[in-house]
């Protein structure tokens, strides 16, 4: 099992958080640059998701039938995602994945899934990173190619020959313990392209970058449209909540295939997503997001450039990352993740970053007044030359 713990300094429990910070349970106040791991796109306890969520508790939320509320989402979606004609909802990522992947197979009658080479898209059998509990039969029908790797992809998907259902591809490649990769257009093409040709469903998993890089889909401006699109995380900025939208082609099989929760006609989730959703869609959330980690990744470059320090920062900026080079084991940047949480910046050395539209101008000028101090200290460490 891949190992993404943080280190002992990273406070395990959390007490309170307000937009960009929270408190630990050890009573210190932290800048956060991981938003609980991806939900969080407006900041923490954002004060219309609250109302909006208060309201729906009043009202009802775990009832015998759905809120009208679902419908109002749905609409919601359909009308912002251009290749959503349709939307259900679940509680996780990996209900909206493994939904997809489902609907792929009723709908073709086949039973292939390609997936990236290390790709992340859940917690269960078909596709979790761990062995542990998991059978060969579990992964029978699971083939992969590398990201960004036209012929690879073109290879799994002859071995699949007649029997390909889908192709499940994330926005870009954001992979824990390595570099990020943004997506080669060609290849965003590519998927759609041989999709087309086979009659296999295109899956874009948008769990961890949906709502965040672009409110229409991932792959929007690229140009390139899913059949089928899982999400979850930011969509109702904390709430538990997560979607499948698809093509009308795929209505039907959506309708047919059996699947539920007892948790996930719950409405207040959904209340608070109609609420983020309405706030990304009125407001420059995104814009403001996109130039705070722009502010972050030059900040960041300047001070390991000063301190002399090698870094790369790869993926969007709203989603970032930061290695050093010549440090395949992250002991470097697992020992500045640490300077920087007992400076009061909680970030991580391994997997992307979060920001939210939270983090204005002043908040990262703050974290850079502590990240400096912490490139300061790494310099001191290994002598202000590269870490290898
Ligand atoms: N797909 C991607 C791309 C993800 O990042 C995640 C969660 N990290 C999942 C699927 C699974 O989501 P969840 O943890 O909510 O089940």
């Amino acid at each position: 099992m891949t190992r993404v713990l943080l280190s002992e300094d990273h406070p395990q429990y959390v007490t309170e958080a307000h937009g960009c910070r929270f408190t630990g349970a050890d009573g210190r106040e932290y800048l956060d640059l991981m938003c609980g791991w991806g939900p969080v796109v407006l900041g923490y306890a954002h004060p219309a998701v609250r109302r909006a969520a208060d309201e729906q508790t009043r009202l009802g939320d775990c009832v015998n039938g759905a809120a009208p509320v679902m419908v109002e989402l749905a609409e919601l979606l359909v009308d912002t995602v251009p290749s959503a004609d349709w939307a259900m909802f679940a509680k996780n990522g990996t209900d909206a994945t493994t939904t997809c992947v489902t609907i792929a197979r009723a709908a073709t009658g086949r039973r292939k899934v390609l997936t990236a080479h290390g790709a992340y898209h859940g917690a269960v059998p078909w596709c979790t990173p761990g062995k542990s509990g998991v059978t060969v039969e579990d992964r029978a029908h699971v083939d992969h190619f590398e990201y960004n790797d036209i012929a690879s992809l073109g290879a799994a998907v002859d071995r699949a020959g007649g029997d390909l259902a889908a192709i499940v591809v994330c926005p870009f490649r954001h992979d824990v313990r390595r570099d990020q990769e943004l997506a080669d257009p060609e290849f965003a093409r590519a998927v759609r392209a041989l999709c087309n040709r086979t009659g296999a469903a295109m899956i874009l998993d948008d769990v961890r970058c949906g709502f965040r890089l672009s409110l229409g889909g991932s792959w929007e401006p690229l140009g390139v449209r899913p059949d089928l699109a899982a999400w979850s995380k930011a969509m109702a900025n904390g709430y538990a909540l997560a979607a499948v939208t698809g093509i009308a082609a795929l209505r039907d099989a959506a309708s047919d295939v059996y699947v539920t929760g007892s948790f996930w006609y719950s409405a207040v989730s959904m209340a608070a997503s109609v609420a983020t959703l309405t706030e990304l869609r009125e407001t420059d959330a995104l814009v403001r997001m996109d130039r705070a980690g722009q502010r972050l990744r030059d900040g960041l470059d300047a001070q390991a450039k000063r301190h002399g320090l090698e870094v790369n920062q790869t993926g969007p900026v709203q989603m970032p990352l930061l290695t050093f080079a010549g440090d395949p084991e992250f002991t470097v940047a697992t020992r500045w993740a640490r300077e920087a949480v007992t400076r009061g910046v909680y970030l991580h050395p391994t997997h992307n970053w979060f920001l939210s539209a939270a983090h204005t101008e002043s908040d990262i000028d703050e974290i850079l007044d502590r990240t400096e101090d912490a490139f300061a200290a790494i310099a001191r460490s290994v002598g202000g030359l590269s870490p290898n």
